[in-house]
Formats: C-alpha cells, structure tokens, sequence
C-alpha cells in the first residue's frame, strides 16, 4: 500500500441495472481499500429495487464515500422501450448536469481536487466534453470481458460491411461468427448499434479502460489491444479483476431461505439456476426449464422471474408463473426450491453444496462462478452473452454451451434438452477441476503480488503523484 501521504480522489459514475451498479461498487470498494477518497454520483431514481436496496447496504457500509445525487432528466424514446435502454438514454441526456454538480462538491471535499473520473462505458460520448472541460484523467469501466471489448473497439470498421459473410474477424482477436453477434446490433436504425457507433471511435480519447478480468484468463485479448493490433491509439487497457463480491456491503443481513436449504443439501449436489438481473422468460419456456430441471433427477436451486423489472413482480406469485401442475412435480419430487425474489447470489455460488451453474453468461455472473469455481451450463439470451459463454467454453474452459439453443425467444427449448444438458454438466469431473483452476487462477490474479492487484495499485499510485 502506498505510503504517499496524497490522496487520490475517485469520482464513479455507474449506468443503469444490476450488471453495471454491482462492478462499480465493487471497483469503488476496492478504491476504498486502496486508501482512495471515493465520490460516487448516483443517477436517481434508479429502476430497479435491487439497485436501491445495494446503493442503501453501500452508503452504509462506506458512510466515508461522498455520494451525488445526478437527477435525471426524462428519457427520449418511448415507454415501452427496455426500461433499462431508457434508463442509460435518460442517463445520457442528463449528463451536461454533471459539470455544475462536480463543480460544487460538498465542504469536506473542497480542499481536494479530482485526480480521476470513472465512469461507465453507456456514457462515454455525453461525459467525454465534461471530463475534458474539468481538465481530469478519465477512464471507462467496461462492464463486459476483455473480448467484448475488443469486439466493441472493432465494431465502427466491422461495421462498414453488411455481415453477410461468416462474422467478424477482428486483428488480433479471433472471430465473432454472425450467430454471435448481439442481436440488436444488426438492427440498423436500433439505438444500441447507434450508441455503439458514436461511442467506440473516442475510446482512444479516454486515458484508460478498466476490465472486471484477469491476465489468466484472457491475456491474449489484453496483449492485443495494448499492442494497438485491434485499434490504433488505444489507450491502456488494464484488467483489474475478478471484482470479488464485498463481504462489507453484499449479503449483509439474514440468511435468506435459499441459503437456509442449500445447508441441507449434500456437497456439489445442487444446480443453481439464475438469468442475472433482468431477463423475465416467456411462461411457455420458464416451464420447459422447469421440466428439464425435475428430468435431471438433480437438485435444484432455481430463481425465476416474472417481470423484467423487480418493482412490477409482486404481482403473479409462484404458481402463476410455474402453473399448477409444474408446481406441483416439483413439490412431490421434493428435489428443488424455486424461489420468485432477489437473492444473494455470491453466497450462493460460495456455497459447498451448489456443483453447477445453469446462467445466461452475464459478465458479473460469469466471473463471480470463475471466483467461486462453479461450472456453467451456459445459455446466452442476449447482448454480449455469446461473446461471454464463448470464453466459458474456450478460454476459462469451465462449461459448456449448446449453440442450437439460440437467442431467448428463438425457439423453445424443450424440457428434454434441458434435462439431458443438466446431467452431462453436473456428471463432468474435468469440468470440476477446469473451475478449480479457474478459481484458484482468480483468487492469485487479486492475491498480494498479482496481475490485477498490481495494476491497480500502480494506477491508484500514480493518481496519488498527480495529486
Ligand atoms: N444477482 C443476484 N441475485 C439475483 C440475480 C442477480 O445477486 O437474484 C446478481 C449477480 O450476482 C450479478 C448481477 O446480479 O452480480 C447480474 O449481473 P450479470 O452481469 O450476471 O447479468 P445482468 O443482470 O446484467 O444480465
Ligand atoms: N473475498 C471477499 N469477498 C468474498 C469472497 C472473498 O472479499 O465474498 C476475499 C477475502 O478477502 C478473502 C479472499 O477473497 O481473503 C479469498 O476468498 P475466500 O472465499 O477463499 O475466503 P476465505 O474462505 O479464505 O476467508
């Protein structure tokens, strides 16, 4: 740890939903650990409850870190819009609010100046003119791996093309297939390839990126955009993770019911069954996993949602969703808890009775199983979820993917198939010990001495010089 008697003083700027909030608090506890003074700006209000409650458990368990309140202006586009799209848009257009408000920090903070501005990788063509204006070193957090990234850096020349050939083939990466390829970016008038299109070219404005992965892992892709062989005029990009879950503000609290029966169930017995923080199924495929899970004959852990969005689910309970009749195999069968609420998903990859993970390879859930050594079944339903289960298979080799399942809604997925996936995932040893190295690989990328822990401490040093 330094022994600079500088401060460095971190302002955050996260962007909208589960996946983004929960790196950044994770980065910004880590700073806090690093002897940084923190300044998060919080876009308000948020639109999930999650969101929220995690903010309230932060707040607490960092009462040091100076929170800003950045209220948003109303979205553009239309309500029926994915609240979250709508959510980074609203987000976007508030952004020329942020120079005022940074300009007037609160008392305590008056005597120090900014050394860096972090902020997420949603908002980089609004924040580029504010940070340049505040005259600070500033750098994105991309919330997605390292391949993502190059993907995302590439996509402005890839997408000169039509994409009617086999996919992309980036330099210095190797190739995204057409089927790969998040979806909403082959709409041409979509607002997401938009965003993409106007964001990606100023990347090489920035000062750095920040990677929630590790050299282990993906030291080819980190070697090539440092080199410049993805895009000219990279700035540095450094992996700074696996972001551990924080036992500080995560999970604070009781035990929920989940962790309650996963205490009863034997070691490595149990699939835990989540699609991260904002993908609700069609009911019609919802029971098709619920079939496949009672086919497996393992037990089962399973986190169902109704609704995209956490504040509209109270309104169909558990049998609604499920029907009657699935509800009841499951009940007779007495081998799987299925729950319809938020849980605490570290403690429960954490946890010794839990040997596979079926996930639709959000980033977040995909290192917090490399973190915990939990093999993945993988289904990518959107976004850059293919690009992730790619790495699950190839890189960190500690899953498995079956391709003809498709994107959600593709088609359904029978219960069968399902079933059939389950078992040859729980029932492969050299899965087991390909998470173990995985884990154990993590665990030395943020131990004393390792890759990720080193470059953060030399970049909060630095800042620490600056001062
Ligand atoms: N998560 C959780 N409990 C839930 C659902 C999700 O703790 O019931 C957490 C999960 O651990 C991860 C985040 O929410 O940290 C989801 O992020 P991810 O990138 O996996 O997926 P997204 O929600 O962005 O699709
Ligand atoms: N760690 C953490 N949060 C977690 C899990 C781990 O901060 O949810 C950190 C913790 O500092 C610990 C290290 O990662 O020293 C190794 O994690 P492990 O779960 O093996 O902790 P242990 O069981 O050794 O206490």
């Amino acid at each position: 740890m330094s022994s600079s008697s500088c401060v460095a003083h971190v302002a955050l700027l996260p962007s909208a939903g589960m996946g983004h909030l929960t790196p950044f608090l994770r980065l910004a506890a880590m700073l806090c650990h690093h002897h940084c003074h923190v300044t998060l700006i919080t876009p308000k209000p948020t639109v999930s409850n999650a969101e929220s409650n995690l903010l309230s458990k932060f707040f607490s368990a960092f009462p040091q870190v100076n929170q800003l309140n950045l209220h948003l202006l109303p979205s553009s586009h239309t309500a029926n819009a994915d609240p979250f799209f709508l959510q980074f848009d609203a987000i976007r257009r508030s952004c020329h609010l942020l120079h005022p408000l940074l300009s007037s920090l609160s008392p305590p903070l008056r005597h120090l100046s900014m050394s860096s501005f972090v902020y997420d990788m949603t908002l980089i063509s609004p924040v580029l003119p504010v940070a340049t204006a505040i005259g600070v070193p500033h750098y994105i957090l991309f919330t997605s791996s390292a391949s993502m990234f190059c993907f995302y850096s590439y996509f402005p020349k890839a997408a000169e093309s039509t994409f009617d050939g086999d996919g992309i083939d980036i330099p210095g990466f190797s190739s995204v297939s057409k089927s790969s390829l998040p979806p909403q970016l082959l709409d041409r008038d979509g607002i997401y390839r938009k965003l993409f299109l106007e964001d990606s070219p100023k990347v090489t404005k920035l000062h750095g990126v920040f990677l929630n992965t590790f050299e282990e892992v993906e030291s080819k892709t980190l070697k090539a955009l440092n080199a410049g062989e993805v895009v000219k005029d990279m700035p540095p990009v450094h992996a700074l993770g696996p972001f551990v879950p924080c036992y500080e503000f995560e999970g604070l609290g009781e035990r929920g019911e989940s962790l309650k029966w996963l205490d009863k169930q034997p070691n490595g017995s149990v699939i835990y069954v989540c699609f991260g923080s904002r993908i609700a199924l069609k009911s019609n495929q919802i029971r098709e996993i619920g079939d496949g899970l009672v086919r497996s004959g393992f037990r089962f852990l399973w986190v169902v949602k109704g609704n995209k969005v956490d504040k509209e689910d109270e309104e169909k309970g558990l049998e609604g969703v499920l029907g009657i009749e699935l509800a009841e195999r499951i009940t007779k069968d007495n081998k799987g808890l299925v729950v319809k609420e938020w849980v605490d998903q570290r403690q429960i990859l954490d946890h010794s009775a839990v040997g596979g993970f079926f996930s639709h390879c959000g980033w977040n859930s995909v290192i917090e199983a490399a973190f915990y050594g939990v093999p993945i079944l993988g289904w990518p339903l959107l976004g850059d979820q293919k690009i992730n289960a790619e790495f699950v298979v190839s890189n960190g080799g500690f899953g498995i993917w079956k391709k003809d399942w498709g994107w959600e809604g593709e088609r359904l997925v029978r219960g069968e198939e399902i079933g059939d996936a389950i078992k040859e995932l729980m029932r492969n040893e050299s899965l087991i010990t390909k998470a173990e190295e995985v884990k154990m690989a993590a665990r030395k990328a943020i131990g004393v001495g390792g890759g990720s822990e080193i470059n953060l401490q030399k970049i909060t040093e630095q800042w620490k010089k600056s001062q």
